[in-house]
């Protein structure tokens, strides 16, 4: 947090840096012609903007924009004569550069902290969002305080530590993967998956009613049982529970509690099957 703070104030300076830079370079080559500042503190907003919308996309129209209109209103009106034009055009290739240099490093400052971010929020086995994702999501979720409370589904594999004795550890991942991976394409793309660690799994469906959750969960365990997994050459059956909970207005923890003890009751009775809170 402290970090990240650190790091605005040292952007902003650099950014400051630039401008004044640029606007004294500007002032430099245009000098004695009509309203030269005006032009010279163009600069300030393009990098401003670049600044708070760090975009490839934003960085490229804002310079194509601003310089096409300073340096087309200066080249119409300014009555520059050939010889003094060479200046405006080394000026503007030189403002261009600055600009796109600046631009450069605050956008690819923040593609990388993107990656890195998402990076914390994805589990490496299954690609699926993981833990710490879950915990904000859910806040997030009950937080939006939509007109259908938000749906958890809590999701188990059945008997997973056999597959694990029996097949070895590297089949347990791939089974890992490919429940993962149906759980994910069971699911419309609204619905967040999560893995929460070992063989458990969380999905979290907003603006869905009861009756289309329990559908959705009961699609999953069906995909789940068909899953045709394949390792050395042995066939492997898989199969998940399921504990579904609707939002009623508890505290988060609470909130989970209620999907686990469904999920509970469906090891306790049997497995392969759901049950609603
Ligand atoms: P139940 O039907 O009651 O859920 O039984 P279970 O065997 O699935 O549950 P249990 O909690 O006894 O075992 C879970 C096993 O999952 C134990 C652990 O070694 C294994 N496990 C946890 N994380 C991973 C992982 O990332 N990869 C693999 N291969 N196994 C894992
Ligand atoms: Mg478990
Ligand atoms: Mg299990």
């Amino acid at each position: 947090m402290k970090e990240g703070r650190r790091m605005k104030v040292w952007s902003w300076l650099f950014i400051s840096f630039i401008a004044g830079l640029t606007v004294a370079l500007d002032l430099w080559i245009i000098q004695g012609r009509h309203v030269p500042l005006i032009w010279a503190l163009f600069i300030i907003p393009c990098l401003v903007f670049i600044h708070l919308y760090p975009t490839w996309k934003a960085a490229v129209c804002i310079g194509l924009f601003f310089s096409s209109i300073k340096y087309g209103i200066e080249l119409t009106i300014g009555h520059w004569s050939s010889s003094e034009a060479i200046y405006l055009i080394g000026g503007s290739i030189m403002n261009a550069a600055i600009f796109y240099t600046a631009a450069f490093f605050r956008v690819r400052y923040e593609v990388v902290l993107g990656e890195l971010r998402k990076l914390t929020h994805v589990d490496a086995l299954t690609g699926l969002h993981n833990r710490r994702f879950f915990e904000e999501h859910m806040i997030k979720s009950v937080d939006e305080n939509k007109k259908i409370p938000p749906l958890l589904i809590l999701l188990d594999l059945d008997h997973f530590k056999k597959i694990n004795d029996t097949h070895g550890h590297v089949c347990g991942d791939l089974v890992l993967k490919k429940a993962g991976g149906v759980i994910r394409s069971s699911l419309r793309a609204s619905d967040v998956v999560v893995r929460l660690g070992g063989e458990e799994f969380a999905v979290v469906c907003s603006n869905t009613q009861m009756e289309e959750g329990i559908s959705v969960a009961d699609r999953i365990i069906q995909n789940v049982e068909k899953l045709n997994v394949v390792y050395k050459e042995k066939q492997v059956a898989v199969t998940i529970s399921a504990g579904i909970a609707v939002y009623e207005g508890e505290d988060i923890q609470g909130f989970i509690d209620k999907a686990d003890r469904a999920l509970y009751e469906a090891k306790r009775s049997g497995r392969n099957r759901l049950v609603v809170s």
